[in-house]
C-alpha cells in the first residue's frame, strides 16, 4: 500500500501554500550558501515596534499567560471597537468581534460557519493564494471573477451582479489588495454594495488587513455604506500594519450570530489566542498611528523606486498599487521565450527561472489566479531591492 492511501482526501486534495512554499526554496538556497534576495513572502521587514514588544514583557509579568475567552480578551476586544469607531467610523460592541490566531484563521472560521457543501463563493481575482483552498476545505466553491492589469486588477459591480446566483453564499476580497496592490475606491465599494443590497442572504467579506499600507487617500471599508452594514463581515489583524506576523492576531467584526458561531467553531479548534499578545497589540491599537505610518511611508519610497526601474523592463505590463508592498506585472509578452536554452511556458516557469538563475524568489501569478503575472513583495531593504531590479533588468534582457 502506497503511504500516500493513509492520508485523506482532504489533506491530498489541498494545495500547498505558494508563498510559503516559495520562501521556504529561498531560505533553503541561502543556507546552501547561494545569494538569494527573497521577494516572495508577504511579510513587512520591520521590526514590531519596541513600545509594543515592552507591553507584551508587562503582560507576561502581570500574568497574562493562561487561556483567554475564545473571542478574545475583554480588553482588547474593547481596542478593536475603539479602533473600528476612530479608523473606520464603524459601530460595533465588543459581542460582533472574535479574535483568532491570525486573520488566515478569522477567515477559515467564517468560512466554516457560513459554507454548506455546494455553496459558492465570489471571490475577486487576482486572489490571496488561500482564499480558495480554506473556501474549497470548508466544501465551498470558489467562484472567481479575473480583472487585469487593463482594469487595475479591479472587477465590476456589473461583474459581480452577473457572478450571483441562488447558491451564492458570500462574496471575498481584499482592498488594499494581496497580490496587486490595487484599492477599491468608496464609490467601487458602493456600487458593490448596492448589488448585495438586493440580496437578503448575501454576506460580504472585506478583508482590510492592509489597511494602514495605503498611499493615496484614505482606506474606505465597504462596511460604511449603511444598507449592507449588517450584511458585512470586515476582517482585519495586527500582521501588515504593525509587523506582527509572528503574533498570529487576527480578528472579525461581524453581526453577533456569525461572530457567536465563529467562536463555536474556533472554541473547539484553538481556543483563544495569546494571552500576553491580545494585551501588547491592544496597546498597539490604543497608540497613535505614527508606527503604521513611518512604515507605509517607507513603502511608498520603495514602491516608487521599483516602479521607476522595473519600468525600464520593455514587455513587462504594469499597474500603479496604490496601496499593501506587491508589485504584481503581467510578464505574459515573455511566455513562449527561452533562458538558457529552457523555454518559459508559464508563470511558474518563469518564477522558477528567476529563482535558479538570477536567485531572486517571486511567486507565479498562478497560485492567485493570475497566470499571465508575477508577484514582487517589496517588504524587503532597499539595497536588495536595487539589487533585485538590476538582476531582474538582466534576466528579462537575456530572455529571447
Ligand atoms: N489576508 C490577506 C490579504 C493577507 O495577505 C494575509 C497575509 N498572510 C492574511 C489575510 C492573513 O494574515 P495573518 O494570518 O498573518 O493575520
Ligand atoms: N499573506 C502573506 C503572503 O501573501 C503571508 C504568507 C501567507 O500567509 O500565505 O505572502
Amino acid at each position: 500500500m502506497s503511504l500516500n492511501n493513509i492520508l485523506s482526501d482532504y489533506v491530498l486534495n489541498l494545495n500547498e501554500s505558494a508563498t510559503l512554499k516559495m520562501s521556504q526554496m529561498a531560505r533553503k538556497l541561502k543556507a546552501e550558501g547561494k545569494d538569494v534576495i527573497s521577494l516572495s513572502i508577504g511579510e513587512p521587514d520591520f521590526d514590531t515596534p519596541s513600545f509594543v514588544n515592552e507591553a507584551a514583557k508587562k503582560a507576561l509579568d502581570n500574568g497574562f499567560t493562561h487561556y483567554t475567552p475564545v473571542p478574545g480578551l475583554v480588553d482588547f476586544r474593547h481596542a478593536i471597537v475603539d479602533k473600528l469607531k476612530r479608523d473606520n467610523d464603524l459601530e460595533y460592541d465588543i459581542n460582533n468581534i472574535v479574535v483568532s490566531n491570525g486573520a488566515k484563521q478569522s477567515i477559515s472560521n467564517l468560512c466554516q460557519a457560513l459554507i454548506n457543501p455546494g455553496d459558492e463563493v465570489i471571490i475577486f481575482t487576482p486572489y490571496w493564494v488561500s482564499y480558495i483552498e480554506i473556501v474549497r476545505l470548508a466544501g465551498g466553491m470558489p467562484v472567481c471573477i479575473s480583472a487585469s492589469v487593463d482594469n487595475d486588477y479591479k472587477v465590476t459591480s456589473e461583474e459581480v451582479k452577473e457572478a450571483i446566483s441562488p447558491k451564492t453564499k458570500f462574496i471575498l476580497f481584499s482592498s488594499p489588495c494581496n497580490p496587486t496592490g490595487s484599492v477599491y475606491t468608496k464609490a467601487e465599494l458602493k456600487g458593490i454594495a448596492d448589488v448585495v443590497d438586493q440580496h437578503d442572504d448575501i454576506f460580504i467579506v472585506s478583508d482590510e488587513i492592509y489597511e494602514y499600507i495605503i498611499f493615496d487617500g484614505n482606506h474606505h471599508s465597504i462596511a460604511q455604506n449603511e444598507h449592507i452594514f449588517n450584511q458585512t463581515i470586515v476582517v482585519n489583524g495586527m500582521s501588515k500594519g504593525y509587523a506582527m506576523t509572528g503574533w498570529r492576531l487576527g480578528y472579525i467584526a461581524a453581526p453577533h450570530f456569525i461572530a457567536k458561531a465563529c467562536a463555536k467553531i474556533q472554541g473547539q479548534v484553538t481556543s483563544g489566542a495569546t494571552a500576553f499578545g491580545q494585551k501588547a497589540a491592544a496597546t498597539a491599537l490604543r497608540a497613535p498611528l505614527t508606527a503604521p505610518i513611518q512604515m507605509r511611508d517607507v513603502f511608498l519610497k520603495r514602491r516608487d523606486m521599483m516602479l521607476s526601474e522595473l519600468r525600464k523592463i520593455d514587455g513587462l505590463k504594469l499597474s500603479l498599487p496604490q496601496g499593501a508592498f506587491y508589485i504584481f506585472p503581467d510578464c505574459s509578452a515573455f511566455y513562449g521565450k527561452s533562458y538558457n536554452g529552457k523555454v518559459i511556458n508559464d508563470s511558474n516557469d518563469l518564477a522558477m527561472s528567476i529563482l535558479q538563475e538570477v536567485h531572486i524568489a517571486l511567486v507565479a501569478g498562478s497560485a492567485f489566479g493570475a497566470p499571465n503575472c508575477m508577484r514582487i513583495s517589496y517588504a524587503a531593504n532597499e539595497d536588495q531591492l536595487q539589487e533585485a531590479c538590476r538582476r531582474l533588468q538582466k534576466y528579462f534582457g537575456e530572455l529571447n
